[in-house]
């Protein structure tokens, strides 16, 4: 019953209505978004808000950031606050979940969302560059699951985590940012067995993701997309209804079921493939 009731009330945040309120909803919801001034993060901030959730969206750009929390506002959120921060620098991840906290009162959901720039090319053997990346895209991940676990308990709340194809699966031109979604893979799948072994009301969701239509992907491949509002739609949906892992479009599920059935003919189609599709 109570997936039935999450999957109306999303499919009234897909269509762009107002949620109605009920057990089950995500009104009033703490929600602390991070990555929201664009792309899938942006649109995440913008279910939170149509379903009647409390936001506190984060990034670096207050300008955009801004007008990301006055649509927000328009949408129906009960409160839709920003605050800036760059996940590079060790002490932002937890000064935004302090200011989530405090300006919630609480906090029911933390999703990890953003990642810092990378390109789509062979790697250069710049090492500088991966270290600036796993900072961003995954010691910060831990540093805010650090940071918010204490008021996640108290609430029985949830951690959503944006992950991709890409941290179960490598390819070609992709090696700081697939080695940084490993981590994050590798990292929080070990956490959910130790929130479950010690009985923990915490639920944890990994969603990962296949190329997903947002300017910055865009920039690299030329790969047919899949739509960032349904994707946030999907992520937003896993998380409510506390799912461990979900997967977005439908074929990501499917590459990492049949991944190692033929690696040597995977191989030579990844190779193909990924040479096809350098910009
Ligand atoms: P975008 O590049 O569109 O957005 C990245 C977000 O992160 C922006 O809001 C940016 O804002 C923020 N950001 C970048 N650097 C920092 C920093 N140093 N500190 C704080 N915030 C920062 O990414 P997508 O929407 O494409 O991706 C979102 C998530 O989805 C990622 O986890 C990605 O791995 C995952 N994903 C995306 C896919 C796709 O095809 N798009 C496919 C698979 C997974 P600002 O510049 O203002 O700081």
């Amino acid at each position: 019953a109570k997936m039935l009731l999450v999957g109306a009330t999303l499919a009234a945040a897909l269509t762009g209505t107002r949620a109605t309120c009920s057990a089950g909803s995500l009104r009033g919801a703490r929600v602390l978004v991070t990555g929201a001034s664009t792309g899938i993060g942006e649109q995440l901030a913008y279910c939170y808000a149509r379903l009647g959730a409390q936001v506190v969206i984060t990034a670096r750009r207050e300008n955009v950031l801004q007008q990301v929390a006055r649509r927000c506002a328009q949408l129906g959120a009960q409160k839709a606050l920003y605050v800036t921060g760059d996940m590079a620098t060790t002490s932002d991840p937890s000064r935004v979940v302090k200011f989530a906290v405090d300006e919630l009162g609480g906090l029911d959901y933390l999703v990890l969302n953003h990642i810092g720039r990378y390109s789509f090319s062979p790697w250069s053997g710049d090492v500088h560059h991966v270290r600036g990346l796993m900072e961003v895209n995954f010691l910060s991940y831990v540093q805010l699951a650090s940071a918010a676990l204490p008021s996640l308990e108290k609430s029985k709340g949830s951690i959503v985590v944006v992950s991709s194809l890409l941290g179960e699966f490598p390819t070609p031109f992709t090696a700081p940012y697939t080695a940084t979604k490993f981590a994050v893979n590798g990292f929080f799948c070990t956490l959910q067995h130790e929130l479950a072994m010690r009985s923990s009301d915490v639920s944890l969701t990994i969603s990962i993701l296949g190329l997903v239509d947002t300017e910055s992907a865009m920039e690299k491949v030329r790969v047919v997309p899949y739509p960032a509002g349904e994707a946030a739609l999907h992520v937003v949906r896993a998380g409510s209804l506390r799912q461990k892992e979900s997967f977005y479009p439908w074929y990501t599920h499917l590459v990492c079921l049949v991944r190692d059935w033929c690696p040597f003919f995977r191989d030579v189609i990844i190779q193909k493939v990924a040479t096809q599709d350098t910009p």
